[in-house]
């Protein structure tokens, strides 16, 4: 990149690196969750989809004449959306167990310890309740899908630079 004053080796935010990516990653959920079309006219680079007066992708930005067009998206190229969806899942989900967890020992500790009215079963079924609620909220959505968010972006941006390595070598070796 030119004029980069971006110190190196500092480490890019997630999604920098290929910023097409995430800008591709809401409509590849579509067509992962079947809400658009298969078929169609896809960017031979990035394989966003293009409309029909489209000579420039909006996605990859790359020529349309250069690149040419491909009628779907690999299923290659699609396990690569779905993987960051799996990733950042997994981390909200685990999270939001976490925040469960926490609840129900709260209720345990004060069923068993609670002082007074805090030893009532009725507060203490309430912290499970709304604390359950709550910790999940904190730890799923919010902490789980954070770290979750950030991850699951380096492992499809990973991914993608070995598949464009790999679709390198082999229009190399076609000739
Ligand atoms: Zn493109």
């Amino acid at each position: 990149m030119s004029g980069g004053g971006r110190a190196e080796g500092r480490g890019e935010r997630a999604g920098e690196r290929y910023p097409y990516l995430e800008r591709l990653q809401p409509k590849m959920d579509e067509r992962l969750e079947r809400k658009v079309p298969p078929a169609g006219r896809f960017c031979g680079f990035c394989f966003g989809r293009l409309q029909p007066h489209d000579t420039r992708c909006p996605y990859c930005e790359r020529e349309v004449a250069e690149v040419g067009t491909a009628r779907e998206v690999p299923q290659e190229v699609l396990r690569i959306y779905w993987t960051k969806r799996r990733v950042e899942a997994r981390w909200v989900h685990a999270g939001a167990m976490l925040g469960l967890a926490i609840a129900s020992l709260l209720f345990v500790v004060l069923v068993v310890w609670g002082p007074g009215l805090l030893g009532h079963p009725g507060v203490a079924f309430a912290v499970l309740i709304g604390g359950g609620y709550l910790l999940a909220q904190l730890f799923g959505p919010i902490i789980g899908g954070q770290i979750g968010y950030r991850r699951a972006v380096r492992r499809r941006d990973a991914l993608w630079a070995a598949y464009l390595a790999r679709r390198e070598a082999e229009s190399e070796g076609r000739g």
